[in-house]
């Protein structure tokens, strides 16, 4: 089985280039189908507002669930007091297994980490070669797994992407995809020094074409056990933990532990938010 971890669906709000505009999907899926795709992670392209785009692509992969995997979109800075309530709502109403952040939109901030961790959800950052952030994601947040893709920078910035290596192979709760990679030398080396189960098959399609980031990974020439695991197994793993509490009905009782109970007073989805709870005590 071959899993694509990282590809944009759905209608942007923006007009700046096909990032924050249109991520249609019709010759993503007829290209995946003729490399031998059988499954891919989508999440918004860039939008204004990420409960309106989550939802899109959470209409999209409850049309197919057998074949999408839902992550939700998050803006750091927008989604301030309500991140635990987008989250929420796209994991228990869609069945979305993680999280997408841009550091295009704003840095990563704790608030998100921490919904990630008491929803056990992997959280894919695009740092844009700011790659000196893994150091503190990585022992802030020893149980969420980071997976920041394009092995740290989109641009092809070399530096970063050198750097990037180094925490990979360091960190256990640090992992790259392979997408948009061109410096082939670099991927080669992540593999060898971090190993492949650090490392995890995405085409950032629809934009790429996912076969030609396919090829690319094949040409590796890695053993088949470990081409497996970039190909999906190391995804599989990734998201086991918050697949087991939504077919056990476990997450109730896991955001409870990490954000106490639920009142009958506090149900709307804004008080459930523990940050605004926060900010409402201080006051
Ligand atoms: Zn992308």
């Amino acid at each position: 089985m071959i899993i694509d971890c990282h590809c944009h669906a759905g209608k942007g709000d923006g007009l700046t280039g096909p990032w924050d505009t249109a991520a249609p999907l019709e010759d993503y899926l007829r290209r995946a189908a003729t490399s031998g795709i059988q499954r891919t992670v989508l999440f918004a392209a860039f939008h204004s507002d990420y409960a309106v785009a989550n939802r899109e692509v959470g209409r999209i992969v409850a049309g197919q669930p057998d074949r999408f995997y839902g992550f939700a979109f998050i803006h750091a800075r927008h989604d301030r007091g309500r991140v635990a309530a987008l989250v929420r709502e796209a994991v228990e109403r869609f069945g979305f297994v993680g999280i997408k952040v841009h550091r295009y939109d704003a840095r990563i901030s704790r608030e998100i980490c921490e919904v990630a961790q008491s929803y056990r959800l992997p959280v894919l950052y695009d740092v844009m070669g700011e790659v000196s952030i893994c150091e503190l994601l990585a022992r802030e947040y020893p149980q969420v797994n980071f997976i920041i893709p394009h092995l740290g920078s989109f641009a092809d910035d070399w530096r970063a992407q050198h750097a990037f290596i180094d925490p990979l192979a360091r960190h256990p709760n640090i992992y790259t995809d392979t997408s948009g990679v061109r410096r082939f030398d670099l991927l080669v080396e992540a593999v060898e020094r971090a190993g492949p189960d650090k490392i995890l098959f995405g085409s950032d399609g629809p934009w790429l074409h996912p076969g030609l980031e396919l090829a690319k990974v094949r040409a590796l020439g890695l053993p088949p056990s470990a081409e497996q695991l970039v190909f999906g197994q190391t995804f599989l793993r990734l998201i086991s933990q918050v697949r087991t509490l939504l077919a056990t009905g476990g997450l109730n009782r896991e955001f409870k532990r990490y954000f106490g109970p639920v009142t009958p007073s506090s149900r709307s989805a804004q008080l459930l938010d523990p940050w605004l709870v926060r900010r409402q005590e201080a006051e």
